[in-house]
């Protein structure tokens, strides 16, 4: 009898697991396991365009090597000889906490490479709280919002850092003492915008998210198997503020401090709406937009993307969410530079951000050049002078 025994519980473990649950009404679909749109071969002929190496000189303002590279000496090494084969002059890297970090994060990118490489700091806004606790969160405490102001002038005037970076915790998922959200707009925040003005940092922030990730996890949402990938980047439910008032948060700072420059990080993540964003631009001219991460948005819809960069040429910069591996950028340059048609945005697969192929923008070279780095020379301090040097470098 003891042989059969395996056989039983396998028979009894199948029958479990194919009688429909009473309790949903139905039997569990079983997914075919199909590919994915992207991932099938495309039976037009397309136009393959190589770009191996950014048109003019780049500087990408959207790059995290502590978040994303956790300091890593050999990534760094072979990342700037990717910036040097792509005609990546600067990168901005958003990781400079203001806290002990940023003196190894200034170590790890300045030793070798001061040069190619600008800072903007963020605030620890929990500081050494306890994760459950708000009200024990540094933001919380008398004296935080003083204190950030104070050691944002004084990095400043050592010339360490050149901007600001918002997470999109700020509004998402930072709190009050009492456990509910901050608020993008709250007064307490005031003098930290108004002393970015004065000392003419930029602010970069990124707000919401994606329109997808605020609506249901099931079939009808273009981002469905990321979510379930990644539930956690799910801000469906009550517990989040709805993504137009987040938006409209942000955009009443931004109201409110018409002589702080303000650079919404992926495309303020509105690139789905380019004609709000669009009004967004029209009614706050200290109002920016950089393009990290959202090739995926702007290239299924290359007609208005165009029009859209075109027009608002002097507002717009390149940047990637980086550090991406060498054939994400030349993605972008193919993206930017070329019309070739209906090809993969990432070179994951499937892509990452939705199961979808994107067109060309074949930019014109006066505005490729104000959005690879004109307008960064002119917003971002410190980036003029290192654009300037690597020019000379490159053509001696
Ligand atoms: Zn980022």
């Amino acid at each position: 009898m003891i042989p059969l025994k395996p056989f039983f519980a396998v028979a009894l473990l199948a029958a479990v697991l194919f009688i429909p649950d009473p309790s949903l009404g139905q039997s569990i679909d079983v997914a075919p396991d199909v590919a994915s749109a992207s991932e099938r071969t495309p039976s037009a002929k397309l136009q393959v365009t190589d770009v191996l190496s950014a048109r003019f000189p780049v500087v990408d303002v959207h790059t995290h090597f502590y978040v994303k590279a956790k300091h890593d000496p050999e990534l760094l090494d072979r990342y700037v000889e990717w910036m040097n084969r792509n005609n990546i002059a600067v990168s901005v890297s958003l990781d400079a906490q203001l806290s002990p970090r940023l003196d190894s994060h200034e170590e790890y990118l300045w030793r070798k490479y001061r040069d190619r490489f600008v800072l903007f700091a963020n605030i620890d806004f929990q500081g050494s709280g306890k994760p459950d606790e708000p009200s024990t969160w540094a933001c919380n405490q008398d004296g935080f919002v003083p204190e950030v102001v104070a050691r944002l002038r004084v990095e400043h005037q050592r010339g360490r850092i050149s901007g600001l970076k918002f997470f999109k915790d700020f509004g998402l998922r930072w709190k009050n003492r009492d456990g509910s959200k901050i608020r993008i707009d709250d007064p307490r925040w005031d003098p930290i915008w108004e002393v970015c003005g004065r000392l003419h940092l930029p602010v970069l922030m990124h707000t919401a998210d994606p329109s997808a990730f605020f609506r249901p996890i099931d079939s009808h949402n273009e981002r469905e198997t990321e979510l379930r990938a990644h539930p956690d980047w799910s801000f469906f439910g009550e517990e989040f503020p709805s993504r137009p008032e987040l938006h409209a948060a942000r955009n009443r700072v931004i109201a409110r401090f018409p002589g702080t420059i303000f650079i919404a990080a992926h495309l303020g993540n509105d690139g789905e709406d380019l004609k709000q964003l669009a009004g967004w631009l029209d009614e706050y001219p200290n109002l920016m937009v950089e393009i990290s991460s959202r090739i995926n948005e702007l290239g299924r819809q290359p007609y208005r993307a165009n029009e859209f960069i075109e027009k608002y040429s002097d507002r717009v910069f390149f940047g990637t969410d980086g550090p991406f591996p060498e054939e994400r950028l030349r993605i972008y340059w193919r993206f930017l530079e070329t019309r070739d048609e209906y090809f993969l945005y990432s070179e994951k697969s499937p892509p990452p951000q939705g199961d979808w192929r994107i067109y060309g923008l074949g930019l014109s070279p006066s505005t490729l050049e104000k959005v690879y780095s004109g307008n960064a020379v002119r917003v971002i301090p410190g980036v003029a002078a290192r654009v300037e040097k690597y020019r000379s470098l490159s053509n001696p």
